[in-house]
C-alpha cells in the first residue's frame, strides 16, 4: 500500500511503500475512495498547538507518535474483514468514524468514545486516510453510505460531526435565536448548512476575509459580519437584538473568544471549537451575573455521527463548496490551505 507520512514535524509528506495489511479479530480493511484535507491536520503536521503567550503544547508529549500517516475524513469501501467483524459487507462503501476510544471504558460505553483518555483516533493516533487503504478496528465505526457521493461524504467525519456536536451543544435557544458562527472557512459553511438542515432559525456569521463573508452570504447567512471592525461586538449584539444567545467559535484565537464573550446576552454560551490559539481573561463576576457559560467542544460522538447521517439521508448532502485533488498533491494541498487560498473543502482521491 502508498501512504503519504508525517516522518519530522513540519517537513513535507513522504510517500511511503509498505505491504498492505491483512485485518485479523475485529479489524476491517478499507480502499480509500475520499479523504478530506482539515485544517487541524496543519497542526498535527506542524506538531504543536499555540496556547498563548508564547507557550505551545507539543503533539509528541500528548501520544502523537511519528511516522504517521494523518486523514481523519475517510469514506472508504470495504475489501476485507478479520474473522470476528461481524455484519460486514465486503464491497460496502463506508464512512469511517475516526474519533475513536478503546472501546471498554465507562466513557467509550456511555458512546463519548471522544473523550476516552486512551483516544485512537484515525489520522492522528493511528494511521488515517492519506493513503489508499485504511484500516478500521471495528466495524462499529463504519457507516455504510449508499449511493452518496464519497467525496461530498467524507468531510462529515470532521467538519460534519464536529459542527454538528457543537450545534447541539448550544441548545434548544438556536431554534428561535440565531446562532454566531465565528469564521467561514470550510468548518463554518458546514455549520451554516447544517444549522439550517437541523431546522434552526439561521446564523450570523464573522469572518475577517471578504471573501469568506461572501461565500457565508451566498450560502444562506442571515447577515456577515467583519470580525475585524472595532464594532465588531456592538454589530453582533444589534443584529441578534441584544446579544447573542450561542457563539460558536470556530478559529479559537485570543482576538475571537475575547469577541465571542463580549458578544453574549445574559443566558449565553461561548463554545471554542477553533484551535488556532490564543488566551483569554474573564472577569469572574460576569459568569454569575451575565449566567455566562464558555465551554469547548471536541468533535462528535459515535451517536452524533448516527444522527448526522440520518439527517443526511432525510434532508440531502450539506451544500459545500468542494474540490477533488488526488492524493499525490497532498502537500500542495496543505500547503494552499495554510495559506488560506482554499474556500470550503479539498477532497483528496487515491489514483
Ligand atoms: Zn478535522
Ligand atoms: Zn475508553
Amino acid at each position: 500500500m502508498k501512504s503519504f507520512q508525517v516522518c519530522e514535524c513540519g517537513a513535507p509528506l513522504k510517500l511511503v511503500e509498505a505491504p498492505t495489511p491483512e485485518p485479523v479479530g475485529t479489524q476491517v480493511l478499507l480502499k480509500v475512495i475520499a479523504a478530506g484535507v482539515c485544517h487541524s491536520d496543519l497542526h498535527i503536521w506542524d506538531g504543536f498547538y499555540e496556547l498563548g503567550g508564547g507557550k505551545r503544547m507539543q503533539l509528541l508529549e500528548r501520544g502523537i507518535k511519528l511516522p504517521l500517516t494523518m486523514g481523519h475524513e475517510n469514506v472508504g469501501e470495504i475489501v476485507s474483514a478479520g474473522p470476528q467483524a461481524k455484519g460486514v459487507k465486503i464491497g460496502a462503501r463506508v464512512l469511517a468514524h475516526p474519533w475513536m476510544g478503546c472501546g471498554e471504558c465507562t466513557v467509550c460505553k456511555r458512546g463519548d468514545e471522544q473523550l476516552c483518555k486512551t483516544p485512537r483516533n484515525l489520522g492522528v493516533f493511528s494511521n488515517g486516510g492519506y493513503a489508499d487503504y485504511l484500516m478500521v478496528p471495528h466495524p462499529r465505526y463504519l457507516f455504510e453510505i449508499g449511493d452518496l457521493a464519497p467525496e461530498k461524504v467524507a468531510p462529515l467525519a470532521c467538519s460534519g460531526v464536529t459542527t454538528y456536536g457543537a450545534l447541539k451543544k448550544a441548545g434548544a435557544a438556536i431554534k428561535d435565536e440565531p446562532v454566531v458562527i465565528i469564521g467561514a472557512g470550510g468548518l463554518g459553511l458546514m455549520c451554516l448548512a447544517l444549522n439550517k438542515m437541523m431546522g434552526n432559525k439561521g446564523a450570523i456569521v464573522v469572518d475577517i476575509d471578504p471573501l469568506k463573508r461572501d461565500a457565508a452570504k451566498k450560502a444562506g447567512a442571515l447577515a456577515v459580519i467583519d470580525g475585524n471592525a472595532p464594532d465588531a461586538a456592538q454589530q453582533i449584539i444589534a443584529a441578534t437584538k441584544g446579544g447573542a444567545w450561542a457563539v460558536i467559535d470556530l478559529v479559537g484565537s485570543s482576538a475571537t473568544a475575547q469577541l465571542g464573550v463580549d458578544s453574549l446576552t445574559k443566558g449565553g454560551k461561548l463554545i471554542i471549537v477553533g484551535l488556532f490559539g490564543g488566551d483569554i481573561t474573564v472577569s469572574t463576576p460576569f459568569f454569575p451575573m451575565r449566567a455566562m457559560a464558555i465551554m469547548g467542544s471536541y468533535v462528535g460522538s459515535l451517536p452524533e455521527m448516527k444522527e448526522l447521517l440520518d439527517l443526511v439521508r432525510a434532508k440531502g448532502l450539506p451544500p459545500i463548496p468542494l474540490r477533488t485533488r488526488p492524493l499525490s498533491d497532498v502537500n500542495a494541498a496543505l500547503n494552499d490551505l495554510r495559506a488560506g487560498k482554499i474556500v470550503g473543502r479539498v477532497v483528496l482521491t487515491p489514483a
